[in-house]
């Protein structure tokens, strides 16, 4: 794992201008982490904090959000910000749900919309992010 915890952050086209103010807003608390985003999201967040050096994957329709739920999988991220569009349908409706199905697999802190992402950063600051694999679910398929 890098020195710094790594934090994904994703945000569906409609929630892009909420990423972008928050990623603004939160600009020096965010530098504390190896950041990650999904292609586009990421690209909004370099052009208006350059300074985060957020590395992109690819766009999530394309398979961002899969690999972002990979890097859970195999204990490289210790949290999740995903700014989810709930009113318009998603041609990989399935990439997101599987994504934040293995954010709660891993007990994952993950925030779905701004509120909660303020509270995660808040506290993140204080204890650090952690991921588990001890919860009943990984337990029930590893033993
Ligand atoms: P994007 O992907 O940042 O490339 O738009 C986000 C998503 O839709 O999952």
């Amino acid at each position: 794992m890098p020195s710094k915890p790594t934090l994904a952050l994703v945000a569906h086209d409609a929630k892009k201008d909420a990423m972008v103010e928050f990623a603004r807003r939160h600009q020096d608390k965010l530098s504390d982490f190896n950041l990650v985003g999904t292609g586009t999201t990421g690209g909004r967040i370099l052009e208006a904090c350059p300074a985060l050096g957020i590395t992109r994957l690819k766009s999530g329709p394309l398979g961002g959000d899969q690999q972002i739920g990979a890097m859970i999988a195999e204990g490289k991220l210790q949290g999740l910000i995903f700014f989810v569009d709930p009113l318009s349908p998603m041609p990989h409706d399935v990439d997101v749900k599987a994504l934040t199905r293995l954010a709660v697999v891993y007990d994952m802190p993950m925030a779905l919309n701004p509120s909660t992402a303020d509270i995660l950063l808040r506290s993140a600051r204080l204890t650090g992010l952690k991921t588990t694999s001890g919860t009943p679910e990984v337990g029930a398929f590893t033993s």
